[in-house]
């Protein structure tokens, strides 16, 4: 028998169609915001038919930049998801404002009811994560946001080309006129579409994209060289202290390869999935993800939660078995408030976020991505099943019966 070659957790889906286009875009001269960024986000734009969009450099830039530009600072609390990776947090930090978490529902998505729960006078916005690219109740959390007169952020890190309730997350409700005030997507080279490093920020108000894009390069305003008809392109003013979060032509030549690629990969996604759940449904020691029917899931990760109670091994143990054999899992996430640097809101975690707090220690992420072979699929899925079937707990019945 010949030795299987491990099955790493991730592995982008880079091609000719990427390599040649970033030869052509080194050979042009132009390698910073330019044409090419402003192609991506049109296309960008007209795929999640969002009315703006701004390219930068990372997902954690576009939340800071869509936070900062909406004003929430010092004083504000920013209600969001512990079940979300550390940037979403920083963010709330890095404005000046308290991070205030909320639970999550079954299929580890912000709850809207706990989210109504732990409003007071100083909430300002809430940040939603799509998880693992289900879209979260976004109707409930809208409306919610209407009434009570705060913003919407979402952390759609996971979830390029999810759809919620027939619109492409980014979209919002056309039928009402409800959206988020920004969405925040992630091009990291683990995300679904990757430009090695990038982000995208949408959103509706063209004043805010506006703000956005003054604040994303150093503050910098060309409104000015408008208003003087004396003065050439060369002037500028700087109207605000800025940050550098502009992505470059180069990463957004790899976006728009990955762009036109996104259904294809969407596709695979789901079948492998799919594939995942239809073995994994009937393992009474794993509990597969949750999706919707009226969604679309962008299937960014597959997290499967175990029965812990039902194996003779430890989350971690698991893990390492799995790796003996080839497979590379992952835990997406150590929940926010077991990091020693948010160590204060794990006060009260039991109380306010009693379904995070049981959920999180069961969760393990299986490999899930388009370079994967259908063969390499059903390998993964049957070394769970006979992992957990391995260890789990039938010593105490089998001696009974
Ligand atoms: C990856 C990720 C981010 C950060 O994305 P970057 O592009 O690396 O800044 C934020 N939130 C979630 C939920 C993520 O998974």
């Amino acid at each position: 028998m010949t030795e299987r070659p491990f099955i790493s957790f991730h592995r982008p889906s880079i091609d000719e169609a990427e390599i040649q286009a970033v030869a052509e875009t080194l050979r042009s001269g132009w390698l910073t915001t330019g044409p090419r960024t402003a192609q991506f986000e049109q296309e960008f734009r007209d795929y999640v038919q969002a009315p703006q969009a701004l390219a930068v450099n990372s997902c954690t830039a576009g939340l800071h930049l869509a936070l900062a530009a909406l004003g929430v600072g010092p004083g504000d609390e920013v209600i969001t998801s512990p079940l979300t990776f550390c940037a979403t947090v920083n963010c709330i930090h890095h404005v000046g404002a308290t991070p205030v978490l909320a639970d999550i529902d079954a299929a580890g998505n912000l709850d809207p009811g706990s989210v109504a729960d732990r409003i007071t006078d100083r909430t300002r916005a809430v940040i939603p994560v799509h998880f693992a690219g289900l879209p979260c109740e976004m109707n409930t959390i809208w409306t919610l946001a209407r009434q009570r007169g705060i913003h919407v952020v979402e952390d759609a890190a996971h979830a390029v080309g999810a759809h919620y309730r027939g619109n492409p997350i980014g979209a919002g409700n056309p039928a009402n006129g409800d959206s988020s005030a920004a969405v925040a997507f992630s091009f990291y080279a683990t995300k679904n579409l990757t430009t090695g490093e990038g982000g995208m920020i949408t959103c509706h108000s063209a004043e805010l994209a506006d703000r956005m894009k003054v604040l994303c390069l150093h503050g910098i305003s060309k409104d000015a060289w408008n208003r003087y008809s004396d003065k050439g392109n060369w002037y500028y003013e700087v109207v605000e202290n800025g940050f550098k979060y502009n992505l470059s032509d180069i990463q957004s030549t790899i976006g728009i390869q990955q762009l036109r690629k996104q259904e294809q990969f969407l596709e695979r996604r789901k079948k492998y999935a799919d594939y995942y759940s239809s073995v994994l449904g009937s393992v009474d020691e794993v509990e597969i993800p949750r999706e919707w029917d009226y969604c679309r899931h962008a299937w960014h990760l597959y997290v499967v939660r175990l029965e812990l109670a039902a194996l003779s091994i430890s989350r971690g143990e698991f893990i390492e078995h799995l790796r003996q054999r080839g497979i590379g899992a992952s835990v997406h996430f150590i929940p926010i408030y077991e990091h020693p640097c948010f160590a204060d809101l794990a006060l009260d975690i039991e109380k306010h976020c009693p379904t995070a707090v049981g959920m999180c220690p069961r969760l393990i992420s299986l490999p899930l991505y388009p370079a994967l072979t259908l063969e390499q699929v059903h390998y993964i899925a049957s070394t769970v099943k006979e992992v957990a079937r391995e260890y789990r707990r039938t010593r105490l019945f089998a001696a009974a019966g």
